[in-house]
């Protein structure tokens, strides 16, 4: 199948191309139609399978058709992935197919310093790419409001499990506003990620390639 084929708005199909996408992957096949039609997805994948197109073209889609008031701080999708450079990957990719879009991308994640993110968090977001634990400070300052979310992304959840990050991934829920749109992508399906799936995701769609 071909992005021209897919349901995708004119300018998101031009920034598809502009990065030398042409056919989609299986698993973008599966995803990206379900995604648009705003169902919840539990989906594996590995990486390099075009996971992150699979969630940030439909998520960039929507909120560039649909846009909303901008207030500072409130992003309007959050994406949680494990780790720095998985997050300013998707940080990189989200930003080029949003090419053309009013919408800030904005990535925030450990290891790095604290204040220029906040920063650039209070002069508004819409997209939020973040690890959990680093994501977990800011809210835990108060000037970051969840209230506004419509997509909650979970990428690579086993491994942010395994790197400990379940305590605040469950902290989070409370912020979370309960209508939402929610994909959780990983490689691995143990017990523990499932469990966390079924908490967050409501009548989800399930997705093995
Ligand atoms: P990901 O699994 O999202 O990290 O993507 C893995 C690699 O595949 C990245 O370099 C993407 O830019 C590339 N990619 C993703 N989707 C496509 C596609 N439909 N056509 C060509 N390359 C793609």
């Amino acid at each position: 199948m071909l992005f021209s084929e897919t349901s995708l708005p004119s300018q998101i199909l031009k920034a598809v191309a502009d990065y030398g996408y042409q056919h989609l992957t299986p698993v973008q096949q599966q995803v990206l139609p379900a995604a648009l039609a705003g169902k919840d997805l539990l989906v594996s994948a590995q990486t390099g399978s075009g996971k992150t197109a699979a969630f940030g073209l439909p998520i960039v889609a929507r909120l560039s058709t649909n846009p909303q008031p901008h207030s500072s701080a409130a992003p309007q999708a959050l994406i949680l992935t494990p780790t720095r450079e998985l997050a300013q990957q998707l940080a990189t990719h989200i930003t080029a197919f949003a090419a053309g879009s009013e919408l800030r991308i904005v990535a925030v994640y450990g290891g790095a310093n604290f204040r220029p993110q906040r920063q650039r968090l209070q002069q508004g977001v819409d997209v939020l790419v973040a690890t959990p634990g680093r994501l977990f400070d800011h809210l835990s300052q108060d000037y970051l409001n969840l209230s506004q979310l419509q997509f909650l992304v979970l990428d690579e959840a086993d491994r942010m499990l395994d790197l400990g990050f379940i305590k605040d991934i469950q902290r989070l829920q409370k912020w979370l506003p309960s209508k939402r749109q929610t994909m959780l992508f990983s490689a691995t399906f143990p017990d523990s990620v499932r469990n966390l799936g079924q908490q967050l995701t409501q009548q989800a769609l399930w997705v093995e390639l």
